[in-house]
């Protein structure tokens, strides 16, 4: 059982002094407290963590990252927003793969392995979710995932030997 609102909030306290290096506001939005979720908070951490990552690598000096949660009837839904560079649309359907990057170069400021969407993608729908983006070149970057409430593995199996009705009697 765990609040997303503590891991995010974590995870952008983590991410403020490289944003700040860069002159980006970071900032997260939580209106209300979010039920709690059923989730692995290491694997949430670390999906909202390299969604981070990214939009601080990927948003030019003066922008602007939010972090924001939501609660639906069986779902938590978060959104990282960056007024970064956006990703064309050529591009977008191969985001999540292994080692795909927009700019191969290797500059100081924005390598990477291109391994962190992917593993973003593993770990949510490990955890029975679901990521989507919206994207604009020159604008900016929306990721949104879901985390189920409940998870079907975590639903007590309260069946013992007493329970087991034998088929010809029923
Ligand atoms: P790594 O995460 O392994 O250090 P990476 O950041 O390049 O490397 P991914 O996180 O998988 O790899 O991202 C893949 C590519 O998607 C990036 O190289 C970048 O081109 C693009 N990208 C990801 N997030 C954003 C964003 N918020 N804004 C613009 N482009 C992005
Ligand atoms: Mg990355």
């Amino acid at each position: 059982e765990i609040h997303v609102d503590d891991i995010i909030e974590s995870a952008v306290a983590m991410y403020q002094p490289r944003a700040r290096n860069r002159q980006i506001t970071l900032t997260s939005d939580l209106p209300y407290k979010l039920p709690y979720v059923y989730a692995d908070p290491k694997r949430t951490g670390q999906v909202i963590r390299n969604l981070l990552s990214n939009a601080v690598k990927y948003t030019p000096p003066g922008g602007k990252i939010t972090v924001t949660a939501a609660a639906h009837l069986n779902h938590i839904e978060v959104r990282v927003s960056d007024t970064g560079n956006g990703i064309s649309e050529e591009h977008i359907p191969f985001i999540f793969e292994r080692f795909y990057r927009v700019d191969p170069s290797r500059s100081r400021d924005t390598g990477g392995a291109g391994l962190g969407l992917a593993i973003v993608k593993q770990l949510v729908e490990a955890q029975g979710g679901q990521i989507r983006l919206h994207s604009e070149v020159g604008k900016g970057t929306t990721f949104v995932f879901s985390v189920p409430i409940y998870r079907r593995e975590h639903e007590p199996v309260t069946l013992d030997a007493d329970d087991i009705v034998p088929v010809a009697e029923l």
